[in-house]
């Protein structure tokens, strides 16, 4: 029998190619499987989530059925295991599925009271559950368990969408797969949906799949590997089709409407503008933007039919769950003079205005007696004909995520405008699902953000000492973090660890010198690329000199005064331009020095840079205060862990200087304070999440002694 299989897999491979869809079964890894029915699911799942052409990010649900032991009456009894609420099929591991009865899931059929009722039985699902490690049952869970399949996939294919959300799809479908793959109108999921499909396969017991109009398909087999390349098979004629279709007997979109900018003016645009919008879609919650100008992307934005199919929404509740039911289309031309933030927030009042209120009338016209109340009424999605697409949400991931679903919507409209007509879900039916009671209750359940979500930090001189440990620190209350450093080696080296410890989406580094105007420049455009914006700025980058006065040389000055003074002033200016196009308020934190207060010998250079930085910070302060931007100071003194500035010559020049060897510095100078503490970096990160981390919104002009205790140091 083993045999026999292997022969079919070998044959199989041989003869099939796929085109539109990747063929991933690696039948030496099943083997090793030992027939473990969950495992091969777990596999299977994994293989069908990494193919982005199957599913978008976290959509479709797998399941398998086998009969294990009851623990507790011991008889063999079926258990359907089905990825639980949440989670992506790419990554999908044992914890994340759910277990439970098939006769319980069963018995469910007798009790069940109605489509007005349905939502009751989502409470019913735990009392199904059989493995107590199970995540929670999602609202699909019905959709497996009343298919008689041992194994189904249930996806969310664009190639099959488009059929599903076309005038003609029931149609097209049935000609296309000659009556094999059923169809099931459009309702939303949950227990009746579940006895639909029962139904539509009972009724048409010959099929190997259904799709769900406006939704997606649902594929099946007797084993991991039949439900697999049916899978595959079935989404691949669906792609095919489109791929012969489109384009065939109209033009796609109807036709070029604009041309696009080309690639860097469409960033240049693109980063005028995108601050100006993070300010319009964070008049309620600080959002994180996200920008693309994916080809994809231009072809619809730039089309005929881009204003006519982006107000009729998307079709695929995990869409528009993501992107709201539709996007705002900008009425600017490609090359529009973006320059003044001022004429350019006029010009784009009356569209947010607009969108505004067209989503709180959506909301009003739509809404229950229970219905959750309004929320952000917000744009998701804000499209730019002939520069591309910008996302807004409450992290970067979301954002991003948001755009990726987008394009998944653009390829649904796209096939189905091909083949027929695009049709969008009611507007009813859109509402109930977007503020549906489950809904809303998964929303609430969700993680508390951190103090800084939805704010976007550089810190400058940040791939290690202080600066590393205030970027992490303000990356893990939340912030997107900006890592700069001049030297390559080390940010290298701080991307890797950033990328463990906080994930990709948080932070993005940059190669740059704080004394380069044009470094600093493609830096700004590079984080409102990213971002969207900026909200905090950690002036941090910065050397040290100690010398006599006549040891200093005017090279050794200028180098001071243009890394620590000019440095921080031109950061702080390109920031405040942006945070003036934003109109949200903001935060410039200045590491300086004790130095900047304490005067001593061999620091004339060094303590004149840092005094003059002190200086800027105050008056920068008093000038920035009806931009609501709070500019703050934090004195550090003899912070050796970690730090460059103390490393090679510097500190075994003090040391001597001491007669103490290296190791022993750190005890020297926490004796010297009145407090007996070392300085580490993380306290520095502590002072600057102080001023930042929303305690403290009405201080500005500060400054914050971290140094253990400096009587000399006290502020006067
Ligand atoms: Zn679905």
């Amino acid at each position: 029998m083993k045999g026999n299989l292997k022969f079919f897999y070998m044959n199989f491979n041989a003869t099939t190619s796929f085109k539109h869809v990747s063929y991933l079964w690696d039948e030496k890894v099943a083997t090793e499987l030992n027939n473990d029915q969950v495992a091969l699911l777990i596999y299977r799942s994994n293989l069908l989530g990494s193919d982005l052409r199957l599913t978008n990010y976290g959509g479709g649900n797998t399941s398998c059925k086998v009969f294990s032991k009851d623990p507790l009456t011991g008889n063999s009894t079926e258990v359907m295991w089905i990825k639980g609420s949440g989670g992506d099929l790419r990554s999908l591991k044992k914890s994340g599925l759910a277990a439970l009865y098939m006769d319980r899931l069963n018995a469910l059929k007798k009790i069940y009271r109605g489509l007005e009722f349905e939502d009751e039985m989502v409470e019913y699902l735990n009392h199904c559950i059989y493995d107590l490690n199970s995540r929670a049952p999602s609202i699909d869970t019905p959709l497996h368990a009343f298919l008689p399949f041992k194994h189904i996939d249930h996806l969310h294919p664009d190639a099959a969408i488009a059929i599903a959300a076309s005038k003609d799809g029931k149609k097209i479908n049935e000609k296309l797969f000659e009556g094999k793959i059923g169809w099931v109108d459009w309702q939303r999921p949950g227990f009746d949906l579940g006895l639909k499909l029962e139904n539509c396969f009972q009724e048409n017991p010959g099929i190997k799949g259904i799709l769900l109009g406006g939704h997606g398909l649902f594929t099946w087999g007797d084993t991991a590997y039949e439900s697999y390349v049916n899978t595959l098979e079935v989404i691949e004629k669906y792609a095919d089709y489109l791929s012969r279709m489109e384009g065939k007997v109209k033009p796609i979109f109807g036709g070029n409407k604009i041309t696009s900018l080309d690639k860097e003016d469409r960033k240049k645009q693109a980063a005028l503008l995108a601050p100006v919008f993070r300010g319009f879609c964070s008049n309620q919650t600080r959002m994180i933007g996200h920008f693309t100008d994916d080809e994809k992307v231009l072809e619809f934005i730039n089309s005929n039919d881009v204003e006519r199919l982006a107000a009729m929404g998307t079709s695929c509740p995990d869409h528009f769950l993501r992107t709201k039911i539709a996007p705002l289309v900008v009425k600017l031309t490609p090359d529009e003079d973006l320059s003044d933030s001022i004429v350019l927030k006029q010009k784009l009042t009356a569209a947010f205005d607009a969108y505004r209120n067209y989503y709180s009338n959506y909301y009003s016209v739509h809404k229950h007696t229970n219905s959750p109340p309004m929320r952000d009424a917000n744009p998701v999605i804000i499209l730019y004909p002939g520069v591309g697409m910008f996302s807004f949400a409450k992290d970067k991931a979301t954002a991003r995520i948001a755009a990726e679903f987008y394009i998944n919507a653009i390829n649904v409209m796209r096939g189905a405008e091909s083949v027929s007509e695009y049709v969008s879900l009611p507007l009813q039916e859109a509402f109930d699902i977007e503020y549906w009671l489950l809904e809303e209750a998964k929303l609430q359940r969700m993680p508390k953000p951190g103090a800084l979500a939805g704010k976007i930090a550089l810190v400058t001189g940040s791939a290690g000492g202080i600066g590393k440990a205030i970027a992490q620190k303000l990356a893990i209350e939340g912030a997107c973090v900006v890592v700069t450093d001049i030297n390559p080696g080390r940010l290298t080296d701080t991307a890797e660890e950033f990328n463990k410890k906080t994930g990709k989406d948080t932070f993005i580094t940059f190669l740059m010198d704080v004394t380069k105007e044009d470094d600093i420049e493609r830096c700004f455009r590079e984080i409102v690329l990213a971002f969207g914006g900026v909200d905090i700025i950690v002036n941090n980058a910065g050397i040290s000199i100690s010398k006599t006065i006549t040891e200093t040389t005017l090279h050794d000055w200028d180098l001071l005064q243009s890394i620590l003074v000019k440095g921080q002033f031109a950061i702080s200016k390109a920031a405040l331009r942006i945070m003036r196009q934003q109109s949200l308020d903001g935060d410039i934190v200045n590491i300086v020095s004790k130095n900047a207060l304490v005067s001593g010998p061999n620091n004339a250079a060094y303590g004149t840079a840092k005094a003059a930085q002190l200086h800027m910070s105050r008056l920068m302060a008093a000038e920035l205060g009806a931009d609501k931007i709070r500019v703050n100071v934090i004195n550090p003194d003899a912070v050796i862990q970690g730090s460059n500035i103390w490393a090679g010559g510097w500190a075994n020049g003090r040391a001597e200087a001491y007669g103490i060897t290296v190791e022993e510095l750190p005890d020297y100078y926490a004796k010297r304070t009145l407090l007996r503490e070392a300085i580490l970096p993380a306290d520095i990160a502590n002072a600057v999440f102080a001023f930042v981390g929303g305690l403290l919104p009405k201080s500005t002009g500060n400054i914050l002694n971290v140094d253990g205790g400096v009587a000399a140091a006290f502020v006067r």
